[in-house]
């Protein structure tokens, strides 16, 4: 080792890079578009640009936030009808993530890692914050039909389990998790175990047996759900996500959690846009409608996605999932390649969808049936 540099922590030796998704290449004549990242097509309710707009001032930004965002919490609270010490605004439930994680996971002090249970494929970010914490991420194999493998999950406890992320719908799949089905997966999980719900694309659920998991954390102590401002709100560049959960976990949360996690700016949009959650819902109507139909075309072409509960459709291509997003990148769409497993395209702008149902019309021929 040279001695003379700063050197990372040997862990990091073993975290993926996480990569985001790529911008989309220019091709003359071609709008380009962005289906690489779950955002929104539509932009945020007027009145959450009029709010950010209006928290524009010297004397808002020259000062630090309020620290506990009260405002924000208060209307979180009342709108989902739950105490308003129960809720943690941070910076993207990405945010709240990594301290839940830094709160009940890490390395302890005879060097024996506390292991977290996670999903896979799920979302990339998770085993970069587990074991980033110190902690190890014990990662499941979905089922064949993309679907978290819950008794596998169960079956992964062991005594150094600290905590278990469930991600539904599940990023890249789309799939689902049914409230009944967690409630029976949670009354086996050991109550000393923390259960976090990641529930960032939950707006765009339409399924009889999920409300908003949060019957889960009102029945268990030890479950914890995150939402975001980031996908059905379209504010993803603001950073404002929370987390619902009893006094037991959200006290030491509350402790690692940044201060000043993020601006009130985005606070400020994020109240308005929750002001408006029924003109936010309107939105998520016209992206589960596009949803329906990209996915009708890429199941009548023989792609056989799972069903989507979320704003993307996955394709899983296996082999052909790199061939499948140079296509795309060729007529100026990105889309999400996770080779040599699938690709995950995210429900756009009608004109970007629209062309993704072509790309995928004329790579057809390839696929094996
Ligand atoms: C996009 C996404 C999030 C949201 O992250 P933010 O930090 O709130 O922007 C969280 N979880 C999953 C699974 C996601 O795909």
């Amino acid at each position: 080792m040279d001695s003379s540099a700063v050197y990372p922590r040997p862990m990091l030796k073993q975290l993926p890079a996480y990569q985001s998704g790529q911008p989309p290449v220019e091709t003359p004549g071609l709008t380009p578009y962005k289906l690489a990242s779950n955002e929104n097509p539509y932009a945020p309710v007027p009145q959450a640009l009029e709010a950010m707009t209006a928290a524009v001032t010297a004397e808002v930004v020259q000062r630090y936030p309020e620290t506990t965002y009260l405002k924000l919490r208060e209307l979180i609270s009342q709108t989902y009808e739950v105490p308003v010490d129960d809720v943690t605004v941070g910076a993207g439930s990405l945010g709240i993530l990594t301290g839940l994680v830094q709160t009940f996971a890490g390395t302890n002090d005879d060097g024996s890692q506390d292991e977290v249970i996670i999903p896979w494929r799920s979302f990339e970010a998770y085993p970069i914050v587990i074991r980033s914490a110190g902690a190890k991420d014990v990662q499941v194999p979905l089922r064949p039909d993309s679907t978290m493998d819950l008794e596998a999950m169960l079956a992964a406890i062991t005594d150094r389990t600290r905590m278990i992320m469930l991600c539904t719908p599940n990023n890249p799949t789309g799939t689902i998790a049914s409230t009944s089905a967690l409630r029976a997966f949670i009354q086996q999980v050991p109550e000393h175990i923390l259960v976090a719900i990641d529930a960032a694309y939950l707006e765009f659920v339409r399924h009889d047996d999920v409300d908003n998991y949060l019957e889960l954390y009102r029945e268990f102590p030890n479950v914890a759900v995150l939402r975001t401002f980031s996908k059905a709100h379209g504010l993803a560049n603001m950073r404002v996500g929370y987390s619902i959960a009893t006094p037991q976990i959200s006290l030491p949360l509350k402790v690692v959690v940044p201060a000043f996690a993020t601006s009130s700016v985005g606070v400020e949009a994020a109240h308005a846009s929750l002001m408006h959650l029924d003109d936010v819902l309107a939105n998520t109507e016209k992206v589960v409608t596009e949803r329906a139909r990209v996915w009708q075309a890429f199941r009548e072409l023989g792609y056989n996605p799972p069903v989507s509960e979320a704003n993307f459709v996955w394709l899983p291509l296996g082999e052909l999932a790199q061939a499948f997003s140079e296509a795309c990148d060729a007529q100026a769409l990105s889309v999400r390649a996770f080779h040599p497993e699938g690709v995950r395209v995210s429900v756009g702008e009608l004109e970007a969808n629209d062309r993704v149902i072509q790309v995928a019309t004329d790579f057809a021929p390839r696929l094996q049936r």
